[in-house]
């Protein structure tokens, strides 16, 4: 047994780090290595003698493989393996209120619910929208902004009309944040400017050419987009603040942040939504009738599914088959959402 345990350590990709001048022990996650990133960026798990705090530990990475596991956030999985999150100002949002100053309220619920839509892929474009309602939606399955494309999750933040016509504002609003950080900032001012405009999440806005805009899904762009705070972005704040006035670049951090979400969801999400919204009010399709339908639908093949095993004992039916898949769709989307709470507003 021992033999065999040596011999899977020696083939393991995992970093174990014994420091033998203090009791803690260091294990790293795979993607994590010290030797690849930057030694600040490193979030070891330590095992030392207070058992509680390591088990706490334990848990909370394996919730967070567990998150991370699933297949609707794979290019999140990507990312983080290539380093690119930085998952403590990550979790951070997404304990901070951006809408109100209340610890509770209808809009703050709003929002966190499409925070986490947003951030697990499942926000309810045209594709995910088709396949609840097929017979409703399916002529309407384009890019509400360009009319070219599916409409996606990622093809919405990445749709380069929408893009190209929000260039202008987001070069404004760059150029805020550029000031913003230059009145508090107490180190480097004069490469406060060059900093932004090279940064890949802004730094499209500032180019002529529409040849650079974020057009992948493991852009940093894209990746803020989805609401999660990247590497690049809170790295502006190490370089430009000194520890002496971390609470201050922490808050600014954070408002800086909530702008560029509450900006992206307010010039790429509601202008489509507004546009969809009319054409749904044109054919008279109303919240209530599209909840009266899932429900008769579900009811009917619950029926249609009793009389075929009934009739033929032939439980693979067509019905069976949509009414199952949709049990699993959204049996699948309740599995991440627990999983993503747990992970971010429990740690
Ligand atoms: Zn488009």
């Amino acid at each position: 047994m021992a033999d065999h345990l040596a011999k899977e350590g020696t083939l393991s990709q995992s970093y174990i780090d014994i420091n033998p001048a203090t009791v803690k022990l260091n294990a790293y996650y795979t993607w994590d290595l010290p030797k690849e990133l930057n030694k600040d960026n490193v979030h070891p798990l330590v095992i030392d003698h207070n058992i509680r705090h390591a088990i706490a530990d334990i848990t909370n990475f394996q919730t967070f493989h567990k998150f991370l596991a699933h297949y609707r956030i794979e290019d999140i999985r990507k990312a983080t393996f290539k380093n690119a999150i930085d998952w403590k100002w990550t979790k951070e949002w997404f304990n901070h209120n951006p809408v109100d100053n209340l610890p509770t309220s209808r809009k703050l619920t709003k929002f966190r619910a499409w925070q986490m839509k947003n951030c697990a892929n499942s926000l309810p474009t045209m594709d995910i929208l088709h396949k609840y309602n097929p017979d409703l939606f399916s002529t309407v399955l384009l890019c509400w902004h360009c009319q070219l494309e599916k409409e996606t999750n990622q093809h919405l933040w990445l749709c380069p009309t929408i893009l190209k016509k929000i260039k202008p504002q987001f070069k404004q609003l760059t150029l805020r944040f550029i000031a913003l950080v230059h009145s508090s900032a107490d180190t480097l001012q004069v490469d406060i400017s060059n900093t932004f405009r090279t940064n890949p999440i802004f730094s499209w806005s500032f180019r002529s050419s529409d040849r650079f805009l974020p057009s992948s899904t493991d852009h940093v762009f894209y990746l803020t987009c989805r609401g999660f705070c990247t590497n690049v972005f809170t790295a502006i704040f190490t370089k430009f603040f000194s520890a002496k006035i971390r609470r201050l670049s922490n808050k600014l951090l954070l408002q800086i942040f909530s702008e560029l979400t509450i900006f992206l969801k307010q010039h790429i999400w509601k202008p489509r939504n507004l546009l969809f919204k009319r054409w749904k009010l044109e054919r008279n399709i109303t919240t209530k009738l599209l909840r009266s339908r899932i429900t008769k639908n579900s009811s009917r093949k619950r029926k249609r599914m009793g009389d075929a095993t009934n009739l033929s004992n032939n439980p693979s039916t067509s019905s069976h088959h949509t009414s199952s898949r949709s049990r699993a769709l959204i049996q699948s989307h309740r599995h991440l959402y627990s999983s993503l709470h747990r992970f971010i507003f429990f740690i």
